[in-house]
């Protein structure tokens, strides 16, 4: 299954025109055309949708194009829209997610029509929170919808750590990666499409736009239709399509993953440290301070050495460590 569209819906034109490019990509499986009419954007100074005229927009689509459509819903009153307008998919949006009493309003408001519908997704909340992920999901299955996981990450990290527990306490729930939203750029999203086949993902949601750098929410992250289809001719379908639960397991991959994620964290902390050491640097040279100062280094040796007995950790690898760190640290100071 592959959720493709572009972020927003802008004019009735621009959908037409993308959805026409995306009507011709591979129907190997399921292809649903996405765009979003009520934006949930951080400022309000910025676009915000164009609002309920877009269903209409979407209706065409289907109508001309013969694909099934999607839009996002954060309110009960938009719930009675959609699906009155005829969508045959509805996603929840990262920031709903966040919200465990809106999925539940928006669940009670699906049920009162559930049948008008193909099936629910739902992303991953904007904190790194799989236990809310999961219970959302828990919640909108009483529809007796198929319900979607969509993992967009957080902050522009992927945290495949909640990915992984979803698939691991729910294997029966299709997962579709987002790698739009999950790095924010459109230059990385080929990548995120090999990893989820990789990873055996049930299918991606992309944000496709015929003129990404106008784009009025989320230039950055949308690629072209023309880069859609060179993604699809790398990735054959049949990596990404239904896998039964029982071919799924590759823990090693997985774990793979999430140590280069630990690892990319890591390095951004050590860089931020040594920034912090420069500017003590500056204030000590300002101040006719020594740079070397025994005393400090010890007591940071200690107290660390301290909390690491509460860890799997040895004390001759931690002092190692920070013996690398301190000499770095002199290293930019001086
Ligand atoms: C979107 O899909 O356009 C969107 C707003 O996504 P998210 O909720 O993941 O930020
Ligand atoms: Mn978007």
């Amino acid at each position: 299954m592959n959720i493709l569209g572009p972020c927003a819906a802008e004019s009735e034109e621009q959908l037409l025109r993308i959805a026409q490019r995306i009507s011709r990509v591979s129907r190997a499986y399921l292809t649903i055309f996405r765009a979003g009419i009520w934006k949930p954007r951080t400022s309000p100074d910025t676009f915000q949708g164009v609002g309920d005229v877009g269903l209409t927009w979407l209706q065409r689509v289907k109508r001309e194009y013969g694909l099934p459509v999607a839009t996002e819903v954060a309110t009960p009153e938009q719930v009675r829209k959609a699906l009155e307008a005829g969508m045959d998919y509805l996603w929840l949006g990262a920031r709903t997610s966040a919200n465990p009493i809106l999925v539940q309003t928006l669940t009670d408001a699906i049920k009162e029509h559930p049948q008008a519908l193909k099936g629910i997704l739902v992303k991953n909340p904007v904190n790194e929170d799989a236990a809310l992920w999961i219970g959302n999901i828990r919640r909108l299955q009483t529809t007796g919808l198929p319900i979607f996981a969509v993992h967009r990450g957080c902050n522009h990290r992927p945290c495949w750590a909640m990915a992984y527990q979803l698939r691991q306490e729910m294997p029966e729930v299709p997962l579709l990666l987002d790698p739009s939203h999950m790095s924010g750029d459109a230059a990385r999203v080929s990548g995120l499409c090999r990893i989820a086949a990789e990873l055996q993902y049930d299918g991606l949601m992309v944000e496709v736009h015929d003129n990404p750098q106008e784009a009025l929410s989320d230039a950055k992250q949308q690629i072209t239709p023309a880069e859609l289809e060179q993604i699809q001719q790398q990735i054959s379908d049949s990596e990404t399509i239904q896998h039964p639960a029982a071919q799924r397991s590759n823990d090693l991959l997985w774990l793979r993953h999430m140590m280069d994620e630990v690892d990319d964290a890591l390095w951004e902390t050590i860089a931020k440290r040594m920034e912090v050491s420069r500017r003590i640097g500056a204030y000590k040279k300002a101040n006719g301070i020594e740079v070397v100062q025994p005393d400090r280094f010890e007591q940071i040796l200690t107290r660390r050495l301290a909390w690491a007995q509460n860890k799997s950790l040895t004390a001759g690898t931690v002092r190692q460590i920070m013996e690398a760190l301190h000499a770095e640290s002199i290293r930019v100071q001086q």
